[in-house]
């Protein structure tokens, strides 16, 4: 234990730091044995831990999406539905967003899916406990589909309006992973914001993002989780502290090594170095600890040495 103010049974130690600085400081134990810590092996070990979160975030970044097909043990239990409780696609949308989605699902096996619901219904079905969209959305994928293949995007707005405080939650099955990554759903989401947005009807915004989404469904690409991302920026900083940390300890215990023990601290006096200026404690050194001449002569004139 080492203090900066006396503790019970401790003895005062004088050591000067590289830049010529005295520290006393207080410990009970002999603070010259004090571990050195293993020189360059925890760093070895630190830059292992460093290294890896990355090595295995820059590993499983390159994604090659591969399509989905139909499996004799995950068979396709339902095909592409446009519900539209909400009244708010013309029947000749829904016959465009139809055959988008038949070419989404050729090009990637997923199917994309579209419910509309009015705000008003989708909370009042729900007045017994506050539920988001997306628990809705949740719920309306596992009624609306035996299968994990589907992308069911569903739209929100209030009652007798297109567009009056919209939202839209999109849902995709477990076996969609390999072809939705991301950065696949953020375009898309993206982009079906912007357009409704804009003075677009919700059929166009949905034809328009779909579209701009399926050529590029199949190209390698290369995305790292937003969750593997903060993980890593974390455990990097733990990392950092760690190291900072053996450091601090490695430079004290070098400090440390060169002290000597002061009988009476009270009694020790503080003296200037007539070259230069700095701070020692009189009879401590036989040289100054900053210019390094000779301090000697000074001492013994004031009766030291
Ligand atoms: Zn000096």
């Amino acid at each position: 234990m080492i203090s900066r103010t006396p503790i019970p049974g401790s003895s005062a130690w004088l050591y000067y730091t590289r830049a010529g600085v005295p520290h006393i400081v207080y410990s009970t134990v002999n603070i010259t044995k004090f571990p050195k810590g293993a020189g360059a092996v925890p760093y070895i070990v630190l830059a292992i831990f460093a290294l890896a979160p990355i090595g295995i975030m820059l590993a499983t970044a390159p994604k090659h999406p591969t399509p989905l097909r139909a499996h004799p043990l995950s068979p396709y239990d339902d095909g592409a539905k446009i519900i539209d409780n909400a009244g708010v696609l013309s029947p000749s949308e829904e016959e465009e967003l139809m055959s988008v989605f038949s070419e989404f699902q050729k090009t990637s096996g997923v199917i994309p899916s579209v419910y509309t619901v009015n705000n008003e219904r989708w909370a009042s079905d729900n007045w017994l406990y506050s539920q988001t969209l997306e628990d809705y959305a949740f719920n309306k994928y596992v009624d609306l589909f035996g299968d994990e293949n589907h992308w069911l995007i569903v739209y929100s707005c209030d009652e007798g309006t297109d567009k009056g405080h919209w939202a839209f939650e999109g849902i995709q099955g477990n076996n969609t992973d390999s072809i939705l990554f991301g950065n696949v759903t953020d375009r898309f989401n993206h982009s079906l914001g912007s357009c409704l947005d804009s003075d677009k009807s919700v059929g166009e915004s949905l034809i328009d993002s779909f579209n701009l989404i399926i050529p590029d469904l199949l190209n390698d690409t290369f995305y790292i989780e937003p969750e593997m991302l903060v993980f890593t920026i974390v455990w990097e900083l733990f990392v950092a502290f760690a190291i900072t940390s053996v450091t601090v300890s490695q430079i004290k215990a070098k400090q440390y090594a060169t002290a000597q023990k002061i009988e009476n601290p009270e009694s020790i006096v503080m003296k200037k170095c007539k070259h230069c200026g700095a701070s020692y404690y009189q009879g401590t050194v036989q040289r100054c600890p900053k210019c390094g001449r000779s301090v000697v002569m000074d001492d013994e004139l004031d009766g030291k040495f």
